[in-house]
């Protein structure tokens, strides 16, 4: 069983190890997925440059669906937009504008921040999912990383471990944990080696 996965993801309590100290991957499977998508949005937002510190709160309701700010009817005027200096062919609401600090606002297009908080998120909880399915059912199994942009805009990070047979447990973790340079995130994912 790889340490960094018992590390990082499960306490070691939770863990139980049968007779022949074989770690129930299923056991670790139910844990990694009390994960929901939540968890993955706040590391997101967390990390933005983009956001006021005090706007998490509002930021997750649009995020969930539960209220949307870039959809009110309370949309800034020319004049405003002139004083923020946001390009003023752009529709931006008071609400959006609301949630951005100084970076945010200097963004060519400010919508697309929580589009890619959005998108980062639900691609690393799918990430997280695929592999531990894969997991589950086999246990020793290894990861190839494929691109699905064909090697356009794929960070170096990602060329290198598209071109090596399988990962190792560092690249498994980093690639997990989107720690790798492509922008917004990457368009790589990792396959399952399956032998037949
Ligand atoms: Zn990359």
């Amino acid at each position: 069983m790889f340490d960094w996965f018992k590390k990082k993801v499960v306490k070691s309590s939770d863990i139980k190890e049968t007779d022949n100290d074989v770690v129930d991957i299923k056991e670790i499977e139910d844990n990694v997925n009390n994960y929901n998508i939540e968890h993955y949005f706040t590391i997101e937002i967390n990390n933005s440059p983009f956001l006021k510190k005090d706007s998490q709160q509002i930021v997750m309701k649009h995020l969930l669906g539960e209220y949307n700010i870039v959809k009110t009817n309370n949309k800034l005027s020319v004049e405003e937009k002139k004083l923020l200096g946001i390009n003023t062919r752009l529709s931006i609401t008071k609400e959006l504008v609301n949630v951005l600090n100084e970076e945010g606002l200097k963004q060519p297009d400010p919508k697309i921040i929580l589009s890619d908080i959005w998108n980062r998120s639900t691609i690393t909880k799918s990430k997280w999912d695929q592999y531990n399915k894969s997991k589950r059912v086999m246990p020793d199994v290894k990861f190839n990383l494929v691109s699905s942009g064909g090697g356009m805009g794929d960070c170096e990070w990602c060329q290198t471990r598209q071109k090596k047979k399988y990962l190792s447990e560092e690249d498994i973790l980093f690639f997990l944990e989107n720690k790798c340079e492509c922008k917004p995130y990457s368009y790589s994912f990792m396959v399952p080696i399956i032998k037949v």
